[in-house]
């Protein structure tokens, strides 16, 4: 039960993760289709598999645990923050770029043996294979939806499953399931489908949570820009350079706590500090220090 796990709920609570009820209120339509221990309880309180499934769960490259939610559009894939894990995912041996199939070009079963014949995927197939969309090697900001990257091992899956099924006439061009004529194809073709409508419920959620970590990601870069102006500001007054402040032990316990709590830091809290070799700048009251945090979160 969610009451047994006070720290995952916490930690969703810190996060401002969406709530499934939210999710489903927004997505009425694809979110009926969600596995049931996922869907919110009839008060709309958050099931514990969305809890477990959105607070965190092992990185698909090294095996780590990795809190946070998944960054693939089916939820199934995680990273733990590493750079070189996050560098992997990007890598053939895992993803292809997102345009393989937006393009309907260019997409290889297998990258070896050199030379092989490209194979296509049905137009159909990105209502089933999810991306990765929040994947920037150049950096760790997440993207617009829609620049992604497809799991190869999603890709492979789904040629295994219809390449038996394709008129060999469209095996290298573009296809459509609606193309298979089999029996056999159609009961396949009916599993995707219905695999096509889980994908979107989760998809749904997988929006939503990406929304709200590129929210989340504004509004830290704002908290941080605004800190360290306070913190220029008062190195301006005791004539020390804003570097030498930075390197202080205590001032950089304060800037990341309170860019974890995405709190602003009161011009006072430096002010007051009591640095080795420095003295502290008094120059406001204690009453000015309340209209200050008055004024700091009402911003
Ligand atoms: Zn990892």
């Amino acid at each position: 039960m969610v009451d047994d796990n006070p720290k995952m709920f916490r930690r969703i609570f810190d996060a401002q993760y969406p709530s499934c009820q939210s999710v489903c209120d927004r997505f009425p339509r694809t979110t009926e289709h969600l596995a049931e221990e996922l869907k919110p309880s009839a008060t709309g309180l958050n099931s514990d598999t969305y809890m477990r499934l959105v607070s965190g769960g092992y990185c698909t490259v090294c095996g780590i645990w990795a809190g946070g939610p998944p960054v693939s559009s089916n939820l199934a894939y995680r990273l733990c923050g590493q750079h070189r894990c996050r560098r992997q995912l990007c890598t053939a041996n895992y993803t292809r770029e997102y345009r393989c199939i937006s393009a309907k070009t260019d997409f290889r079963l297998k990258p070896k043996p050199p030379g092989a014949a490209k194979h296509f995927l049905p137009i159909e197939a990105s209502d089933w294979i999810p991306y990765l969309d929040d994947l920037d090697i150049r950096g760790h900001q997440l993207r617009v939806l829609g620049n992604g990257r497809y799991p190869l091992r999603d890709l492979e899956k789904t040629w295994e499953d219809l390449r038996f099924f394709v008129p060999a006439h469209l095996r290298y061009s573009r296809w459509s399931i609606m193309d298979i004529t089999s029996p056999k194809g159609h009961q396949v073709v009916q599993k995707y489908r219905e695999q096509a409508k889980r994908y979107h419920a989760l998809e749904s959620i997988y929006k939503s949570l990406a929304e709200s970590r590129m929210a989340d990601t504004k509004l830290r870069k704002c908290i941080k820009k605004s800190n360290l102006a306070k913190l220029r500001e008062v190195a301006l007054e005791r004539e020390v350079p804003l570097e030498k402040l930075q390197d202080d032990p205590l001032v950089q316990r304060i800037l990341a706590a309170h860019l974890h709590d995405l709190a602003h830091v009161y011009l006072a809290t430096f002010r007051d500090l009591q640095l080795p070799g420095q003295q502290p700048v008094k120059t406001h009251s204690p009453q000015s220090s309340d209209a200050e945090a008055v004024s700091e979160t009402s911003k």
